[in-house]
């Protein structure tokens, strides 16, 4: 039955562009073949690019995002441990979950969903607690549409004088939205293949600054008599950096994979990041002004903290979203992110980031109209398209003037 494709406007996988969908394609290869770190050598250093990672180091997994958090805190923290994170949303709340099943001391401060990182609460905890050995913000939280201010949690820690290490989870913003480890002095920044790098699913990505080598160092092996190092061994850094530094990996790594990660660093650095970034903007506020349009809020509080990937919209209290989701996938083939957790029901999201264009988001909102429209929401149909129209023709006449 011809019906046309599927549309994927999830924050993640998102659509693979066909360049990088033909480069997966190739023969298996020798990965320990002669030849083989002319592929690796390039990919670690224009991942380091994009990263902004000028002095440190990069390392590649085969695992999803979630094993580069694992790896992050493995590597470079003691059982124990004392760490500040903050819960606004469903990746947040992972990642605090993950590290008190991991054994660390977790203060946690929970946020209303849909504000970003208390950095003015961050600061009065370092203040008070110079005890406290990992600062961890999730740099985009993906579940909420919400893009913190990393900067502003470095300074916080420096004007404490904190000595923590700073883990952030970019995994929906690194390759689609600033990101600048050197600048913010970021230790430990993650992400994953299937976001922004506009890759399947399968590579897990860690870009390391010298003062997170130089904790792994100081973790990995120890023998200090209180048995609170977590000794990762298929995570392990040390392992990883002594292969990489030859060019080659410890295990058999996901070879495909690469040659898809060598096109689509092609593809970000010919574009330019700073370049990327302006377009993820600028496709973004074209959704947000379709969203107003229908008379529709974010569930992100603060426009200064919108996300330029991953709209989360608020359905009127009479619709649940999650038939917004299932009505767009079954009768229009388009698929939405829905409302995670404790936003079940309430909103519904809408991925633009990765490999994506104007057209690409106008029908973005057209699905999500004529679905909220099916599900009973009162809203006018087209007013959304329309807005988000005038918002990229604008664009346009004032580059061409
Ligand atoms: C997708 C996502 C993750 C989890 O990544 P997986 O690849 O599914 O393990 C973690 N954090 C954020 C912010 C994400 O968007």
């Amino acid at each position: 039955m011809p019906s046309g494709p599927t549309h994927l406007f999830i924050p993640g996988p998102t659509n693979v562009p066909e360049v990088v969908r033909r480069a997966v394609n190739v023969p298996m290869q020798d990965h320990r073949a002669p030849d083989f770190p002319e592929l690796t050598g390039s990919i670690f250093e224009d991942l380091k690019t994009v990263f902004a990672n000028s002095t440190g180091r990069v390392f590649v997994f085969a695992a999803s995002g979630t094993g580069a958090w694992e790896a992050a805190i493995t590597n470079t923290l003691r059982r124990g441990d004392r760490v500040l994170m903050a819960r606004y949303g469903q990746f947040s709340h992972l990642w605090v979950e993950m590290a008190t099943r991991l054994g660390l001391d977790v203060v946690c401060l929970d946020v209303p969903w849909g504000e970003g990182v208390p950095v003015d609460q961050y600061a009065e905890h370092l203040a008070a607690d110079p005890g406290i050995r990992a600062v961890f913000v999730t740099h985009n939280e993906t579940s909420t549409g919400v893009t913190s201010d990393v900067a502003a949690v470095r300074r916080a820690m420096d004007a404490a004088g904190s000595e923590a290490l700073l883990f952030v989870d970019g995994v929906s913003s690194i390759a689609s939205i600033d990101f600048e480890q050197d600048a913010w002095g970021v230790d430990l920044a993650v992400s994953g293949s299937q976001k922004g790098f506009m890759l399947p699913p399968g590579l897990a990505f860690l870009s390391v600054s010298l003062k997170a080598l130089e904790a792994n160092a100081a973790v990995d092996g120890t023998v200090d008599g209180t048995d609170r190092a977590m000794s990762p061994s298929y995570f392990s850094f040390a392992s990883m950096a002594t292969a990489n530094d030859t060019g080659y990996f410890p295990q058999t790594p996901p070879t495909q994979l690469l040659h898809g990660l060598r096109a689509s660093l092609d593809l970000l650095l010919d574009e330019g990041l700073p370049q990327v970034y302006a377009r993820h903007y600028r496709l973004a506020e074209g959704v947000r002004r379709g969203v107003a349009a229908l008379g529709l809020d974010l569930c992100a509080t603060d426009p200064a903290q919108y996300s330029d990937t991953v709209s989360a919209i608020r359905v009127p209290h009479d619709v649940d979203s999650g038939d917004v989701v299932r009505i767009a996938y079954h009768r229009y083939r388009t698929s939405f992110g829905a409302g995670l957790s404790k936003l079940a029901g309430q909103v519904f999201r809408i991925g633009h980031l990765g490999d994506c264009n104007e057209v690409m988001c106008l029908a973005a909102l057209a699905a999500a109209e004529i679905s909220l429209n099916d599900a009973g929401a009162k809203i006018e149909l087209g007013a959304g398209v329309a807005a988000a129209q005038a918002h990229y023709s604008q664009h346009y006449l004032e580059e061409t003037r």
